[in-house]
């Protein structure tokens, strides 16, 4: 891809449509949802599964397995992290914990957030903070003459919300009531993931893991099939961890043969091997688009695809949806168009994961600047492609929070430049402290090898106090002007 890429025109932003690729992407998941639900009402098995667990065993046994990371990260972005998270910490988790873990476990011991109602009419209770301004014909703000305020729009506004256990509600019995508190639950797909048979953890992603499913097999008193991957201090992976990894792989399809009632099929293993490797070499392929300057693309699409490729890169449909995308950006590039609503003036490498309950507040003084976000090592981090079975422990041997920081600093400081950044912005994450600890002297190295300048705000992830959209902003705009005057030194230099 990189030789194909040459500066462009300024790309005019893509008419508001859903591409065909992104439409296909998310029938990929949807139908991995729908699958688990209907798995678990023939009575068959269903997996809760850490990101990068080798989803290729599971795979190899049809078993249907669903993702608690993602889930937390779309009840996050459904705004409903904090009342989650609370929920945990009042089981006694501790809130310095992982946001997605915290939300994880609530949910494992049946939290939902419902909408209040009243039991005498059966209708939902308004808040009446809730809501959009109400605007008039001329489309000015309608302002209400007894409080001086914007007058809500009704039809925006929206019921209050409380937090009810799944458990409790179905253990009512049949009639009105408990239809009522059913459809009283918040309608997002997330609240449809259904409770866990066995979970599967790989703590490459990080070691809250094994703590976090542990718990969860012990909440459901379910068998936990751990891949353990200790933290790296070498770039290259040596063969007595390939064996060490490798023997975990037969220990895991031992367990998996006695939950599934089945034998380990060589056959779909292998397919699923290659539809992993398909889906990983398209994805990577989407990511590129990136290089092209101006992008086609919103850095921001490849948070929202980190869902695609995490839940389904064992299955075809998952290859041939991003196959798809690919060619719908390729065609972004022809036709001049990017789904970046903006000009783009300034590209940056967002480091660490969005803010999902804020991303409105994170989107919009990077608009207002014009900034993309044209790289991020999270995503091309789900695209490892491998031979054979030596190379598949080898692959998943490698992940963002497993590498020792030499890796860690090639592989952004690639992206960087592949991707050709004139900034860095870095979210120092409360929830994800493997990630966030080193950043300080990542962010040090950024400046000092790739002479662009670089920020750092504090948030989170998932839960929504511990962001601070005044700091960020202020951040935002330090990093635009640090990034406009080192460009104007650079053509000094030049000059
Ligand atoms: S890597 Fe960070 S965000 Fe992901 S589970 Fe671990 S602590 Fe949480």
């Amino acid at each position: 891809m990189a030789e194909e890429v040459k500066n462009t025109e300024a790309k005019k932003p893509a008419k508001k449509k859903v591409s065909p690729g992104v439409l296909a992407l998310r029938k990929v998941v949807d139908d991995v949802y729908e699958q688990a639900r209907e798995a678990k009402k023939r009575g068959e098995p269903v997996g809760w599964s850490s990101s990068k667990f080798p989803c290729e065993l599971a795979e190899a046994f049809d078993l249907k397995v669903v993702y608690p990371e993602n889930q937390a990260a779309g009840i996050a972005a459904n705004r409903d992290g904090e009342m989650l998270c609370q929920a945990a910490e009042d089981m006694g988790y501790d809130n310095d914990i992982c946001g997605y873990t915290r939300i994880s476990l609530a949910y494992a011991e049946g939290f939902r957030v419902g909408r209040k109602f009243d039991p005498a009419t059966g209708e939902f209770i308004i808040n009446p903070a809730s809501g959009k301004p109400l605007k008039d014909e001329n489309g000015n703000v309608v302002i209400d003459p007894e409080t001086g305020k914007p007058k809500k729009d009704p039809k925006t506004q929206v019921p209050y919300e409380e937090l009810v256990n799944i458990n409790e509600i179905e253990a009512l019995p049949d009639g009105p009531e408990k239809e009522m508190r059913l459809k009283a639950l918040k309608p997002i797909r997330q609240n449809l993931m259904p409770m866990p048979d066995f979970v599967l953890c790989c703590n490459n992603i990080c070691n809250c893991m094994t703590k976090w499913y542990e718990n969860i097999a012990r909440i459901h008193n379910i068998p936990l099939i751990m891949i353990d991957i200790p933290y790296n201090n070498d770039v290259e992976v040596d063969d007595s961890k390939v064996r060490y990894v490798r023997a975990q792989f037969d220990a895991a399809i031992k367990q998996l043969e006695q939950i599934s009632g089945k034998k380990f099929d060589e056959k779909k293993f292998e397919q699923a091997c290659a539809n992993a490797n398909r889906s990983a070499t398209a994805w990577l392929r989407v990511c590129d688009y990136l290089q092209y300057k101006p992008a086609p693309m919103s850095g921001f699409d490849l948070f929202n695809h980190m869902a695609d490729i995490v839940t389904a890169r064992g299955k075809v449909e998952t290859a041939e949806a991003f196959e798809q995308l690919a060619r719908d950006l390729e065609e972004n590039v022809k036709e001049g168009t990017t789904t970046l609503p903006f000009p783009e003036k300034k590209r940056i490498m967002f480091e660490g994961i969005p803010c999902w309950p804020k991303l409105p507040q994170l989107f919009k003084p990077l608009k207002e600047n014009g900034i993309n976000v044209t790289a991020v090592v999270y995503a091309p981090a789900f695209g490892f492609v491998y031979k054979d079975m030596d190379g598949m422990a080898r692959a998943y041997y490698k992940a963002p929070n497993s590498v020792c920081i030499e890796q860690g600093v090639a592989w952004r400081e690639g992206i960087c430049r592949d991707n050709k950044v004139d900034g860095v912005l870095v979210h120092y994450n409360r929830s994800c402290k493997p990630w966030s600890g080193y950043m300080a002297e990542m962010q040090r190295r950024f400046t000092k090898d790739l002479g662009v300048p670089t920020a750092g705000f504090d948030g989170d992830q998932a839960d929504p106090r511990n962001f601070n959209a005044a700091q960020y902003e202020t951040r935002v705009q330090g990093l635009m002007e640090a990034m406009e005057a080192n460009e104007k030194n650079n053509e000094t230099k030049e000059a």
